[in-house]
């Protein structure tokens, strides 16, 4: 699951595929990336969350990456951004998937972006050190993402609020989770966020007194049977 490298305007904008033969200055190459086509300055993001291994930049335009950075993901896969125009961080950042971590170049002859014919990113995601096509792995857009995000901490927010009316209890012996039946969030990540805000607030002095049994009577129900 990668995040497209460029925003919604640019990500159709595939300029070359990978896997394409292409013809660069006389040599007769595969594609081993994506090219988005977009104008010079446009914001590049990271794909997935991880540390920036490295930040390299150049003032030859002739050769081959010219400015490009190197993601590595902690999980045996790594992005590639090349051609860049800015780099705004160092070698060593974290970096989480979403930021905008430099921007976009390519002008043929410009410093910096290496062998390049016309303004776009080239992006490639490596699997253990092989490059793959990342095509199928995309998934949503930095801004669908960041709304992601949004979303659950507006649904943390909620929880939150949730343990302080008393809403949601913890069973002690079983660690069951029961959640008030006029309380109407339902979805299948409540679980593990319940449980882990309860752990967060250590509410458990307060929920030793209650019985499970009668609450259920009541129509409280376990956080785990309401999975979509
Ligand atoms: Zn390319």
């Amino acid at each position: 699951m990668i995040l497209f490298p460029v925003n919604a305007t640019y990500h159709q904008k595939i300029s070359q595929k990978f896997g394409e033969r292409k013809i660069v200055y006389g040599n007769n190459a595969v594609h081993e990336g994506i090219d988005f086509a977009c104008p010079e300055r446009t914001s590049v993001y990271a794909a997935k969350d991880g540390y920036i291994i490295l930040a390299h930049r150049t003032t030859n335009s002739s050769t081959g990456y010219g400015n490009h950075v190197i993601i590595d993901h902690m999980d045996g896969t790594k992005t590639l951004y090349a051609h860049l125009l800015n780099i705004f961080y160092e070698e060593k950042s974290e970096i989480h998937a979403g930021n905008a971590f430099a921007s976009s170049g390519g002008k043929a002859g410009t410093a910096g972006a290496g062998r390049s014919t016309g303004p776009h990113l080239h992006f490639e995601y490596w699997d253990h050190g092989k490059k793959i096509d990342p095509e199928p792995y995309f998934t949503l857009t930095p801004q669908e993402y960041m709304q992601k995000l949004d979303d659950l901490e507006k649904r943390i927010k909620r929880l939150e609020s949730a343990l302080e009316y008393g809403l949601l209890r913890q069973v002690e012996d079983t660690g069951e989770v029961l959640i008030h039946p006029q309380f109407k969030e339902k979805d299948s990540h409540l679980n593990d966020i319940t449980l882990s805000l309860l752990a967060k607030h250590s509410l458990q002095p307060l929920l030793r007194e209650i019985d499970a049994d009668k609450l259920k009577k009541d129509g409280w129900v376990n956080s785990t049977e309401l999975k979509q």
